[in-house]
């Protein structure tokens, strides 16, 4: 069943096509791949679907219900949690600081609420408190809880970007280029707990050039290239389309294919 469905979404910038008339199904529960060249619209197309642009034309269903307008606070409450591509976290604050705060950020319209407490949100505190915990445990950061974001490395950085977003209790997380900088060794523990996420109930929708990774991991792919799709299907199908390789497979990317 499709959690999300796109029609014709498309987004100038001024005369550049960012993405391109692209129709596309996100299945629930499973694990979807947006491959393709560096510009080829991946990052404006998880813009869109999570609200932090506006499309220019093109329509987003959400369950079936039309969230093309709804801004990003909005879609963080109905269940549409992202991940950014370059981690933006609060360095000088604690791991388990920053899913709190984040948390209160993402679900809220106003600065003001997520950083001066309200009453209500002091009783609520030892609630976001232990979710926090939880959702640490889940990515493998418990023992990190308390060490400032300054001090841990680039791969634990990433699964707090991913605590981050599950702390919203989302059905869907889009994870920009999650593997990035990273080992293949960490790349390979990213790609299991991606899986742990998808096996949760939480449909993952990701955006890697690390094509082992992606093409031993996604359920589906989609092929960005000039912001249109020229191809989805399984990995199989991806890996022996000959529009594919010719874009992006078989050009200069492969040396950034671990
Ligand atoms: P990808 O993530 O696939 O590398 P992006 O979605 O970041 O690609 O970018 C697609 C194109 O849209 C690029 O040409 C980029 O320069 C342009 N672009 C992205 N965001 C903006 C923006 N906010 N304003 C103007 N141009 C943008
Ligand atoms: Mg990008």
């Amino acid at each position: 069943m499709a959690l999300i469905q796109l029609q014709g979404l498309t987004k100038q910038f001024g005369g550049l096509t960012a993405v391109n008339d692209v129709d596309f199904e996100i299945e629930k529960g499973k694990i979807t791949a947006i491959i393709g060249p560096n510009g080829a619209g991946k990052s404006t197309f998880f813009n869109l679907i999570s609200g932090f642009h506006k499309p220019t034309s093109g329509t987003i269903l959400f369950e079936g219900k039309d969230i093309t307008k709804t801004p990003a606070h909005i879609g963080a409450r109905l269940g549409i949690a992202r991940t950014f591509q370059s981690t933006n976290l609060f360095e000088q604050a604690s791991v388990i600081d920053n899913v709190i705060v984040g948390h209160r950020l993402r679900t809220q319209s106003k600065l003001f609420d997520a950083i001066f407490r309200t009453k209500r949100e002091k009783r609520e505190e030892k609630e976001a408190y232990d979710r926090a915990m939880e959702v640490l445990d889940f990515v493998g950061l418990v023992d990190l809880a308390n060490l400032k974001v300054s001090i841990i490395s680039q791969e634990a950085k990433k699964r707090v970007a991913i605590a981050l977003a599950l702390a919203t209790d989302p059905k869907v997380v889009f994870l920009d280029e999650p593997a990035a900088g990273i080992n293949p060794e960490e790349t390979d523990g990213l790609a299991v707990l991606m899986k742990k996420i998808a096996q949760s109930g939480i449909t993952v929708c990701t955006i890697e050039h690390k094509m082992q990774m992606i093409m031993g991991l996604a359920d589906r792919i989609m092929v960005l290239n000039y912001g249109a799709k020229i191809a989805e299907g399984t990995p199989d199908e991806i890996k022996n389309n000959p529009t594919v390789i010719e874009a992006y497979l078989g050009g200069e990317t492969v040396a950034e294919t671990y």
